[in-house]
């Protein structure tokens, strides 16, 4: 689960890991109430779940109280990558001498927690690694071991930063350690990570991402998930125990399959097309008809969602069933969506029978290149 940076800075401040000081709102007409303990310049900043918010727009500097009105007024319900600004941080403008770049991660070679630094951080640090690669450092912590205060030495000595920052550096290490131990964390980032004028070291922001499969012993990220107001469709699925996953916004493809990987070579697939997909739903193991019918139902009901695309592979999940669940979602169902079918395995034959008497815009298709090149010819219907 990704926390946007409001709520990443919350975990920060638990582990006094620096953070300027700041202010959540979600109406602009709390703004000069909410912000009265604060002193300018501030900085306005959309929150929202996705990154390149500053290139965006989404991010701005306000020297007095009208600039405040004016940026909070602009960035508040503007559409930032698909996502709509509802609230907004407002916290103390820090006097920048450097942007770096830190984080931790869980890497899949070393499979060790990898920490990351770089002294070119801010908007571009992806453009950074990929251009300087050996501007980015890294250092895989061994679990057992930690963060030691020779792994800080290390780091910031190949950064070339000056030396005097080591106290700090080790400190600050070692509690975003802690906490991306504690919290279950697949990644903990703070992009920019200042040098302030005055030397100190200040997380500006941070993205922290909570490992989905932990949540059941992180209680306060768990309720914290349950406060969000997200998408409607994702709470109705999680009901059934589907996961439905928002992708891009500006999609009218969903793709819905039963096991993640099989949604991800999907979405790959179609996106080297050049179509984008809307969302993803994996309905897991074992969806008898009853279930893949409320699937469907949950995927369509998006006004904006005008095919999906269904790839199963039959193992526990028999064919005739989800041949089954498209028949009576397809019959029920007001609209005439286009919905492909293609699936593989246990009852194969059966579901395809199925699926021939079904009335409505149902296609079926042998395989998974057949499926994507299906949703090409008719994508001008989309
Ligand atoms: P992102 O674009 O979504 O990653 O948003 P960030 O929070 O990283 O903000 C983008 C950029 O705005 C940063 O790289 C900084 O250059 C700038 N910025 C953010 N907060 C501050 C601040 O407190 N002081 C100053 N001077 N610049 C800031
Ligand atoms: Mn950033």
């Amino acid at each position: 689960m990704d926390l946007m940076e409001y709520k990443a800075r919350e975990l920060f401040e638990r582990y006094e890991i620096p953070v300027m000081k700041g202010v959540v709102i979600e109406d602009v007409s709390s703004l000069q109430e909410k912000t009265s303990g604060l002193a300018f310049p501030l900085v306005v900043k959309a929150q929202v779940q996705t990154g390149g918010r500053g290139k965006a727009g989404g991010v701005k500097t306000a020297d007095g109280p009208g600039e405040l009105n004016e940026a909070a007024g602009s960035i508040m319900g503007m559409n930032i990558k698909g996502y709509t600004v509802k609230k907004l941080l407002l916290v103390e403008k820090a006097e920048i001498e450097k942007e770096c770049y830190l984080s931790i991660t869980l890497d899949r070679m070393t499979k060790m927690p990898m920490i990351i630094f770089s002294t070119s951080g801010g908007v571009d640090i992806e453009e950074t690694a990929r251009i300087t690669p050996e501007k980015v450092l890294k250092y895989a912590v061994d679990p057992l071991v930690g963060v030691r205060d020779y792994t800080a030495r290390y780091l910031l000595s190949k950064s070339g930063l000056d030396m005097s920052l080591l106290g700090l550096f080790f400190d600050l290490l070692k509690k975003l350690y802690g906490m991306f131990c504690e919290y279950d964390c697949m990644l903990a980032e703070i992009n920019p990570l200042a040098i302030s004028r005055d030397n100190r070291l200040i997380a500006l922001d941070g993205k922290v991402s909570v490992d989905d499969s932990a949540l059941y012993r992180q209680p306060d990220i768990l309720a914290f998930r349950d406060s969000l107001q997200e998408e409607e469709l994702v709470l109705e699925a999680r009901k059934f125990n589907f996961l439905y996953i928002p992708c891009d916004a500006e999609g009218h493809i969903a793709v819905m399959s039963n096991g993640s990987g099989m949604i991800m070579s999907c979405i790959d697939l179609i996106s080297k097309q050049g179509m984008k997909v809307r969302a993803g739903l994996d309905l897991g193991g074992g969806a008898t008809a009853d279930r893949i019918k409320e699937a469907i139902r949950i995927v369509l009901s998006n006004e904006e969602t005008k095919a999906l695309f269904i790839n199963i592979f039959g193992g526990i999940t028999r064919c005739d069933e989800v041949a089954g669940g498209v028949k009576l979602a397809v019959e029920s169902m007001p609209g005439n969506k286009l919905v492909i079918v293609r699936f593989e395995g246990t009852n194969k034959e059966k579901g395809l029978q199925i699926l021939s008497e079904i009335k409505g815009n149902v296609v079926y298709v042998n395989g998974l290149q057949d499926g994507v090149r299906e949703l090409y010819e008719r994508r001008e219907q989309m």
